[in-house]
């Protein structure tokens, strides 16, 4: 028996997205796979009143079960109101969608947003399977986030070996053709923990750590120009917190070298029609380093809530850095 996201209290992104485009500022998008990462990310949300896209990866659905998660995205709209945002603004969205029986699987059990990313799909194959999406989603007024170029580095099954920036002379006929409701386009940006080879990079003389390229301002520019007012998206932008990453490495890790997307470009990014910013691996560090650091400090605990209820805090923190600092979304859900 399929169920509507508008019985669960969810919304879609038309509304958030063209405010947010609007107003100068981004909704963020969180992917979460447990119960920890979902609590930190309503309590912030929530305390801010931040619109806020739920996002869940096909990693995600088969790591914890994708019924459950939807039973947990619905039971996330009551907390939060539990905590006393009266109207939650949360969407409950696909990330990376693979297929479109991936993407109607979604829809028919609760998702207000599906993405499809045809992007490693020659330009037509794309634009065909974003169209077919895009036509079931609509009948039930679910909005849909293609892909146009091709990111760097590893999400799941997704991977490309190198970066294609999105063609900016593409963008019109691939929004006209498959009607899709927002684009994520690649400007630089780039998933996991390692965005860039040191290669890629120069080193900071004095703090020897390394300085990433920038993003490719002018490709955004180009892509609005041609679709003024048009939702884009960037997935990839974590920022890689160099304080977490010594955490991490002081007490016991080893991720030499991990290099994200720089706030400041993100803040700069969040002012235009960038309207949704994908934020994971920070999320991943942030839980990691509190655990390391509680074990290193407390060997004798065992309880999982010793040293779970640290890592909750100290994603509740970047999530609410994030909101109130770089995306700016802080009270636009009043
Ligand atoms: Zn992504």
């Amino acid at each position: 028996m399929s169920v509507s996201y508008k019985d669960l209290g969810l919304v879609n992104t038309r509304e958030m997205f063209a405010k947010a485009v609007a107003g100068g500022y981004a909704v963020p998008a969180f992917n979460f796979n447990n119960m920890e990462q979902l609590q930190a990310i309503i309590q912030a949300a929530s305390e801010t009143k931040s619109p806020v896209i739920l996002q869940v990866s096909k990693g995600a659905r088969k790591y914890a079960n994708a019924t459950l998660l939807r039973y947990m995205a619905e039971g996330a709209v009551e907390y939060a109101k539990e905590l006393g945002w009266e109207k939650p603004q949360i969407v409950l969205h696909l990330d990376h969608g693979d297929t479109f029986e991936t993407c109607k699987s979604c829809i028919d059990t609760g998702f207000s947003s599906v993405m499809i990313d045809g992007s490693s799909l020659p330009y037509e194959e794309n634009i065909a399977l974003t169209k077919k999406v895009v036509e079931y989603a609509h009948q039930f007024d679910v909005t849909v986030e293609a892909e146009l170029g091709v990111l760097a580095g590893v999400e799941d099954e997704v991977c490309a070996a190198e970066s294609h920036y999105t063609k900016p002379e593409e963008v019109i006929d691939f929004a006209t053709r498959t009607g899709c409701d927002s684009l994520a386009i690649s400007i630089g940006t780039s998933h996991g923990a390692y965005k860039f080879t040191p290669e890629q990079c120069t080193r900071d003389p004095k703090t020897g750590k390394l300085v990433p390229p920038p993003l490719a301002f002018d490709v955004l520019h180009e892509v609005e120009a041609k679709l003024p007012g048009f939702p884009i998206v960037l997935h990839g932008s974590s920022s890689v917190p160099q304080d977490e990453v010594d955490t991490i490495n002081a007490h016991g890790g080893k991720l030499p070298d991990a290099v994200g997307i720089p706030e400041e470009q993100l803040r700069e990014a969040a002012k235009s029609a960038v309207c949704k910013i994908n934020i994971d691996s920070d999320s991943r560090l942030a839980m990691t380093a509190a655990i390391r650091k509680h074990f290193d400090e407390f060997p004798g605990h065992f309880d999982p809530r010793q040293y779970l209820t640290p890592a909750r805090d100290n994603m509740k923190k970047m999530y609410i850095h994030k909101i109130v600092n770089v995306l700016g979304s802080e009270g636009k859900a009043e």
